[in-house]
């Protein structure tokens, strides 16, 4: 699938062009001159295509929510952006040309629930060991683009920023914390005075383009404060609040109640002491979640080590309550547990019976526009060059959520490639290498 054969060409054009302007040569044959004529219409399509794309994605089962588009299409990438989505495009026209037959192509997924503030403290989220590094678990799963849920905050976002942010070649947005120094750990994080809605205001303001929200989470006590400046804060700078719950005295109808509509809860179908579930011991939807949910407050998954029970979500799903968006919690201690990644979420979505056109909008379109970022998640032409090559596995699968409970399916979602602005940057079984010569 190299296309056309382009070296040939040009060393036929070269060797026209040079014989023209041989110095030597002053009298140019006219047998020559009616050869290259004669060549002209052969060769103009190729002077005036020739591989003006740099990857051509060819005969994959295109997904793009945000353009109600689910066909058999070639995606056509140029300059790090999507430059064509149609029918047969010609793939003499591209540099590179991916077969993805068989396969999905889908805008590459956003994770809008991570922790990426990885360092060296060895107890903390926050520049700590309990984070993780973005690009070791992203693109395998075809995630081109993480928020980081608040595990920086307005006092160390700028050492976030410049020692992952600025290094990953992930998309990495964030929360930020109400706290000032974000998931530093108790008593640190707990500190009332050091939750400032002015400061974390401004700080949003100095980074538009990559904090996108505040965060309020991992709060002890029967205090308003603290949840209040977050709100106040993200009042200031006109972006959504995320609600981290772990926020053990405040009653969760309370809490939905003061959220405004764009504003988002994750962990919405955990089973925990320190938040009431969302579905009753009798397995009914509370109604004012429901109200919440209709007034416009966005739900998102937030699976992480204890934020998702089949026992919670699959009710939850048969009374109407799907999630937003598929918030992976990613951290050190849920990436080997029964969240294990952003696919494998999806997956167990698709095995309690939600398709795939449903999943893949809560994983793109949805999720961008949860964070205000409608620039992304689409597979528009002009949009950035994200994309996610996936397989659909068939086979018998078990889905473990975070009580240790398991559910069977027979499809699974992997990762065959992901592309971030244009680059190939994860490749599983070499779609894009080259065939070994022999
Ligand atoms: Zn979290």
């Amino acid at each position: 699938m190299d296309g056309f054969p382009t070296e040939h060409i040009n060393a036929r054009m070269d060797k026209i062009m040079c014989f023209n302007f041989d110095k030597n040569k002053k009298r140019i044959s006219s047998t020559l001159v009616a050869v290259a004529l004669g060549l002209l219409p052969f060769f103009a399509p190729f002077i005036v295509h020739g591989q003006q794309f740099d990857l051509l994605i060819k005969n994959g089962r295109v997904i793009d929510p945000k353009n109600q588009i689910d066909s058999k299409l070639d995606v056509a990438v140029k300059d790090g952006k999507i430059a064509k989505v149609g029918k047969d495009i010609p793939s003499a026209q591209a540099k590179k040309v991916i077969d993805a037959s068989g396969l999905l192509v889908t805008p590459g997924l956003i994770d809008i629930h991570t922790h990426v503030f990885v360092g060296s403290k060895p107890d903390t989220f926050a520049d700590g060991f309990s984070s993780v590094s973005p690009d070791d678990f992203t693109f395998r799963s075809g995630v081109t683009t993480v928020v980081d849920a608040g595990t920086s905050g307005w006092r160390n976002f700028s050492v976030f920023k410049d020692h992952v942010i600025d290094k990953s070649q992930t998309r990495v947005l964030a929360f930020l914390n109400i706290s000032g120094t974000g998931m530093s750990g108790n008593p640190e994080q707990q500190d009332v005075n050091d939750m400032d809605a002015h400061m974390t205001s401004l700080a949003i303001k100095k980074y538009p383009e990559i904090i996108v929200g505040v965060k309020i989470g991992h709060v002890e006590g029967m205090e308003w404060t603290p949840f209040d400046r977050a709100l106040e804060a993200a009042r200031l700078s006109d972006v959504p609040l995320f609600v981290e719950c772990h926020l053990p005295q405040l009653p969760l109808q309370e809490q939905l109640s003061k959220m405004r509509p764009g504003d988002i809860i994750t962990h919405s179908f955990e089973k925990v002491s320190e938040r009431m579930p969302v579905v009753d011991e009798q397995g009914a939807l509370r109604p004012f979640v429901l109200e919440a949910r209709n007034r416009g407050v966005l739900f998102d998954v937030g699976h992480g080590g204890f934020g998702f029970w089949f026992s919670q979500a699959m009710p939850a799903l048969k009374q109407g309550l799907a999630p937003n968006s598929f918030g992976t919690d990613l951290h050190r201690f849920s990436m080997n547990a029964g969240m294990k990644s952003m696919l494998n979420v999806m997956s167990k979505y698709l095995a309690m019976g939600m398709s795939i056109e449903d999943i893949v909008l809560r994983a793109s379109w949805n999720a961008a526009k949860s964070v205000k970022r409608e620039d992304l998640g689409q597979l528009s032409e002009g949009a950035v060059a994200d994309i996610a090559v996936l397989s659909m596995l068939h086979g018998n699968f078990g889905f473990v959520d975070a009580g240790g409970n398991k559910i069977e399916g027979d499809h699974k979602l992997e990762a065959e490639m992901t592309v971030r602005a244009g680059k190939i940057v994860w490749d599983l079984n070499g779609l894009s290498a080259v065939e070994l010569k022999k």
